[in-house]
């Protein structure tokens, strides 16, 4: 067994060699800030128009539209405050029970100033359906924030119908595609949305550098008042090692997407397939939609806690929800809003494989499990 098995992809990714490479000379050497007017801020500035300009390329976005920010969180409390804050007259934010904590915090801080916001309950699948989105949109709905795959379960919401219905009652549409962007392919004009969250370090990128995504001419408020960076719509001086890093690890991740989702699924299936064949009984939890790799596993009467504890013991990372949730011992929000049975939602866990996971860990990873689960 390798000394460290890292199955909590969704956690966390490790960064592409490409991308840090990319960083070194912006940290080391060419350190000058890109908004001075001299020749030695020059080279950053062009950095980031081609950071820019490689991101937009990636989600077939236009280099006006991409928004830096420090990463995912960032970029959900700006579409979800921004949004609200953009028009006092329509007020009203729709958005999911099981949303990533940057949005349903943003959310609860926009109530605790008088907006209201509506949350809609996915199916015990996982899905987010159209028919439950017209029962609750009205035309007093600015936005509709929907994310665009689960973090804990992996399911991929019907984006482009829930934007449609959005559009159709003069509604902005805002996805969290923190989990997807690097992942599954995005373009941002087939789907239709207007503002889109990504964060560098969920698809082989540095940490703490993300992106927002604003389709041109959407009227959301600016998210940091200070100097004239990001159009005047998001102060602060570049980080412009790690949007360079960030430009790199999602263009490598682009450009290879198809054999990762090939690589991955096959991993994913080895896996569960080694499960049953040791008649390891689990539940699948979120349907046969799912992002590539991520699996949330329920095995009735055993505890997620212990389960991560022992694989922890053996060298195997895994998770037993999102990351922000690991330290709490309570059911998690998501498991509550698809209604999982408690007893299967206490015994819980999630794996997310990523490029860097090999046949061999998915081998070990299946025989540390069965032994723990059949004793
Ligand atoms: N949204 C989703 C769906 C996530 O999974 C995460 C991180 O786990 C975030 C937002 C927050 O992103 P960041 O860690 O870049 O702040």
């Amino acid at each position: 067994m390798k000394q460290c098995i890292y199955a909590d992809n969704a956690a966390t990714t490790k960064l592409n060699k490409t991308a840090f490479d990319a960083m070194a000379p912006w940290l080391l050497d060419e350190y000058g800030n890109a908004s001075q007017p001299y020749a030695f801020a020059r080279k950053p500035k062009k950095a980031l128009a081609d950071a820019r300009a490689s991101i937009a390329a990636c989600i077939g976005a236009l280099p006006e539209e991409v928004f830096f920010t420090s990463g995912g969180t960032e970029s959900d409390n700006w579409a979800i405050k921004g949004s609200a804050f953009a028009d006092p007259q329509k007020r009203a934010t729709i958005t999911s029970a099981f949303e990533h904590h940057a949005i349903l915090h943003s959310c609860a801080a926009i109530e605790r100033l008088g907006y209201p916001v509506a949350y809609l309950t996915p199916t015990a699948n996982g899905l987010i359906s159209p028919e439950s989105l017209k029962g609750m949109i009205s035309n007093s709905t600015r936005l509709v924030s929907i994310m665009y795959a689960n973090n804990e379960i992996g399911t991929i919401q019907p984006i482009k119908e829930l934007c449609d219905i959005a559009h159709a009652h003069g509604a902005l549409f805002h996805t969290d595609a923190v989990q997807a962007v690097g992942h599954v392919k995005i373009d941002v004009q087939e789907l239709g949305v207007d503002l889109l969250s990504a964060s560098a370090h969920k698809f082989n990128g540095p940490k703490g550098v993300g992106f927002l995504y604003i389709r041109k001419g959407t009227n959301i408020a600016s998210y940091a008042d200070g100097g004239a960076q990001e159009s005047s719509r998001r102060a602060g001086t570049e980080n412009v090692a790690s949007i360079v890093g960030m430009a790199a690890a999602l263009k490598e991740n682009c450009d290879s997407i198809d054999s990762h989702i090939t690589n991955t699924r096959s991993l994913e299936s080895r896996l569960m397939d080694t499960l049953a064949k040791a008649h390891v009984p689990f539940v699948r939890n979120g349907g046969n939609c799912t992002l590539p790799g991520l699996i949330s596993l329920s095995f009735a009467g055993a505890d997620g806690e212990a389960i991560l504890h022992r694989l922890d013991l053996v060298g195997i990372s895994i998770s037993t929800g999102s990351a922000c949730n690991s330290t709490s011992t309570e059911i998690s929000h998501v498991l509550q809003a698809i209604n999982l049975d408690s007893v299967l939602a206490k015994g819980t866990i999630r794996i997310s494989l990523g490029k860097n996971n090999t046949v061999e860990d998915v081998d070990s990873i299946a025989a540390a499990l069965s032994k723990i689960v059949l004793g």
